[in-house]
């Protein structure tokens, strides 16, 4: 596996995997591993004959008060991990070369953005739109794997890549969970170890409204509400919990069509996220 620091080296391997008739799949991590992004990294090598893992936390998607310097980051041991799970490329570019003094410009996406944690992370999926443009054009792939555990942030990359031309496949990975059901996140190291027995509540608030719409309701306010009421029984403090349209991000309150149940909670250690498609 080669480890790549700078853009311009990346763009050239790039180009020399193209020019010998390689396909080249793509999973862009923040690092920090867990199962979940080996999942991608497996996925990504059945589509492709070379693999490149990026790990750069984008500073551009976070917030001012968000968790930036604090974000877990484990070099030595991604790149064991990358190493294991069979990556051919490790890009780890410093945020000095990614975005050079100066940087002026921007990719905003204007109507899935604006919802859930595009609502309580202004600014957010600008960060991850323009790092994740960037990306693609310095490592050319084929097919980019990402997981449907951040659902909005595939809604969204799904549009960035359909409106501005970006030729590459998106693939999306299922979220891979915990034995209790918690979803895997870098996130959550954060919590107190009472509020990782609690966290399993986003998971369970998910099972509630996959039994009620199994069991025929329909009803958007109703189904929320028995997934509040079992996050509530927690000192999890609701970020947001909503019923949209799977394709709009709108939200609805008969579901009709395939609904996207996305939630995010609060603890006194990390925000975490999760969500669950009802058709
Ligand atoms: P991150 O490092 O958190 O920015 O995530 C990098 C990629 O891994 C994104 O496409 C995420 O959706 C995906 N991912 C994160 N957690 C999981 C998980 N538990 N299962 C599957 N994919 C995940």
């Amino acid at each position: 596996m080669k480890i790549i620091d700078t853009p311009e080296e990346m763009q050239k391997q790039a180009r020399l995997l193209i020019q010998s008739g390689e396909d080249i799949g793509f999973v862009p991590t923040m690092g920090c591993l867990h199962e979940g992004h080996l999942s991608l990294i497996r996925i990504a090598k059945e589509y492709a004959d070379a693999v490149v893992v990026s790990i750069f936390v984008n500073p551009a998607q976070f917030g001012p008060n968000e968790d930036l310097d604090a974000y877990p980051r484990d070099f030595e041991r991604d790149e064991k991990l990358c190493r294991e799970t069979g990556a051919d490329f490790l890009f780890y570019p410093t945020p000095q070369n990614m975005y050079l003094d100066g940087h002026s410009l921007w990719l905003s996406e204007e109507s899935l953005s604006t919802v859930l944690c595009g609502a309580s992370r202004p600014g957010h999926f600008r960060g991850v739109c323009t790092v994740v443009a960037k990306l693609l054009n310095i490592v050319m792939p084929d097919v980019m794997v990402l997981g449907e555990k951040d659902a909005q942030q595939l809604r969204v990359l799904r549009r960035m890549v359909r409106d501005l031309n970006f030729p590459v496949k998106i693939i999306a990975a299922p979220t891979v969970r915990e034995a209790d059901g918690l979803a895997m996140s870098s996130r959550n190291k954060y919590l107190t170890p009472a509020e990782r027995k609690e966290a399993v509540c986003l998971s369970r608030s998910l099972e509630k409204a996959k039994a009620l719409f199994a069991a025929g309701e329909r009803d958007a306010e109703r189904i929320k509400a028995a997934m509040r009421a079992v996050i509530e029984k927690t000192s999890g403090r609701i970020d947001y919990l909503e019923i949209v349209d799977d394709e709009t991000l709108q939200c609805v309150s008969k579901l009709e069509n395939p609904a996207l149940t996305a939630l995010a909670v609060k603890f006194s250690g990390a925000r975490l996220i999760d969500n669950a498609v009802l058709r």
